[in-house]
């Protein structure tokens, strides 16, 4: 029996894990994991890969302990795990579920050509993608209602992975980390210093850390730039180092109280007063609803990494002022190297380019601006796309691509008041940030005076 490990980099809460364990077991098969490390790094740097590596290294030390089997190799995901089932003669094999591209062809070639059975378990969303609804979304508030629908009955605690009594008779060829490491010096950097450890451990310290300190003000203060009352749960959450899952009963638990189901009203608003009970519904909101819209859109729409996968209306109103004049326009180099005449945007670029992340609602600033100042809402999104994969530690995830078309391309939104370049997308501007929030110390932590 194999599980392919993928999205879901993580031993406890692993859905996918848990039922290819569960048939190893009704068939009194030996149980392995493979980890294939992909030849072509797709637009992501070597510190993303490196950090991965450490967080995988700690799931393979707890496989072993398990009992279970481990192999990490390197090639084309597709043909290095059909010679893998191959070589293992495995019965079955247990994917994790992506809505991303290359995930997706890489399920449909096993499906295809694998002879045993394939199995797709979706074991990073809280209601399997599938389930949730059939067709792309229109906005957060139609993703909204089939969630609360849904969610009471999947926020139930997952079974315990157990000890595997079967083992492999033979050894299996695998690189150590050491080998995979060396693979992953060959990639370029990107220079970030990621703040973050890796891991699952690390992850649910953050997450106790995040419930004991933020969570009261997570509703109030969390868009505020000038403070830091994100969850910054997104690096581990990306790589599947921590279930949202998990997180989302560890904070119900905190909070002793159901979360506001079945209600119509934004989650996202809160009582004016610091509350746990707000802090949870609204990362309830961020990362159920808003998360999992992401991927829905992503499963139902191929073009998600272009303009061509926002609606319509986006489309159309941005051609309408294809020939407006852009104040300003920069080259590819002149924005990476955070060199605009904007202080704020270089700021929100320097704290990419220093970390790996751009605080939540700078990060939509970000995008919009590049509408703003490019020669094209095309090369706007293929920039932002470029970027945000290229430095983002949670970068390369279906909330990238959703989030750059949301700001460029109106995706998930609605029509707004037309104006120049933008149409009528939603405009944002630093005054506006700056009459709510204090941006000058957030430009002042990362550019300096
Ligand atoms: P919190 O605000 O604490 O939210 C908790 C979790 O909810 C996040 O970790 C994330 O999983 C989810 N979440 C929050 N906001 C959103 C959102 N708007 N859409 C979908 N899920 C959300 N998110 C990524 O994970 N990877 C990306 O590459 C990414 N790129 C983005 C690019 C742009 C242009 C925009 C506008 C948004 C992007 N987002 C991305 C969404 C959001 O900005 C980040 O998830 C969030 O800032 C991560 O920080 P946090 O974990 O502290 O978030």
């Amino acid at each position: 029996m194999v599980y392919v490990m993928s999205r879901d980099q993580r031993v406890d809460d692993n859905f996918a894990l848990l039922l290819a364990q569960r048939e190893a077991l009704e068939r009194r098969l030996p149980l392995v994991v493979l980890f294939v490390l992909r030849e072509r790094p797709g637009g992501r740097s070597r510190e993303h890969f490196l950090f991965m590596l450490d967080g995988l290294e700690e799931v393979s030390r707890r496989l072993q302990e398990l009992g279970i089997a481990w192999v990490l190799r390197q090639g084309s995901p597709s043909r290095t795990t059909l010679a893998t089932l191959r070589e293992l003669d495995a019965a079955s094999v247990y994917l994790d579920f992506s809505p991303l591209r290359g995930a997706r062809a890489r399920a449909e070639l096993l499906a295809r050509e694998f002879e045993g059975s394939t199995h797709v378990v979706d074991a990073h969303n809280v209601i399997p993608a599938w389930e949730v609804s059939d067709k792309q979304e229109v906005a957060a508030h139609t993703m909204r209602s089939k969630v609360h629908k849904l969610l009471g009955r999947y926020l139930e605690a997952p079974p315990r992975i157990v000890r595997h009594p079967y083992s492999l008779a033979d050894h299996l060829e695998t690189l150590s980390f050491e080998q995979a490491r060396d693979i992953v010096h060959g990639l370029p950097a990107c220079g970030i210093r990621i703040a973050h450890p890796p891991g699952e451990k690390a992850a649910r310290r953050h997450l106790q850390k995040f419930i004991d300190e933020k969570l009261e003000y997570y509703a109030l203060l969390r868009n505020d730039v000038g403070r830091d009352f994100q969850s910054d749960l997104s690096p581990w959450l990306h790589l599947g180092h921590i279930s949202s899952l998990r997180v989302a009963l560890q904070v119900i638990e905190a909070v002793g109280r159901p979360p506001l189901l079945l209600e119509r009203a934004k989650l996202a608003e809160h009582s004016g007063q610091p509350s746990a009970y707000d802090g949870m519904n609204a990362l309830l909101e961020e990362m159920i609803v808003r998360k999992e819209l992401s991927d829905n859109f992503c499963l139902h729409n191929p073009h998600y990494k272009s303009l061509q996968g926002a609606p319509e209306w986006g489309r159309q109103t941005l051609e309408a002022h294809r020939e407006d004049p852009r104040e300003f326009t920069y080259s590819l180099q002149e924005w990476e190297e955070a060199r605009t005449h904007d202080r704020a945007w270089n700021a929100a670029q320097t704290q990419l380019r220093r970390v790996g992340k751009i605080h939540g609602y700078m990060r939509m600033y970000w995008a919009k601006k590049m509408l703003e100042w490019s020669r094209s809402p095309e090369e706007a999104v293929e920039m932002c796309v470029y970027l945000n994969d290229k430095y983002s530690v949670d970068g390369g995830d279906p909330n990238g691509y959703a989030g750059i078309l949301w700001s460029i391309g109106g995706l998930h939104d609605h029509p707004w008041k037309e104006r120049p370049v933008f149409g009528k997308i939603r405009y944002m501007s630093a005054e506006g940030i700056r009459r709510k929030y204090d941006l000058d110390s957030y430009c002042k932590r990362w550019l300096g005076s």
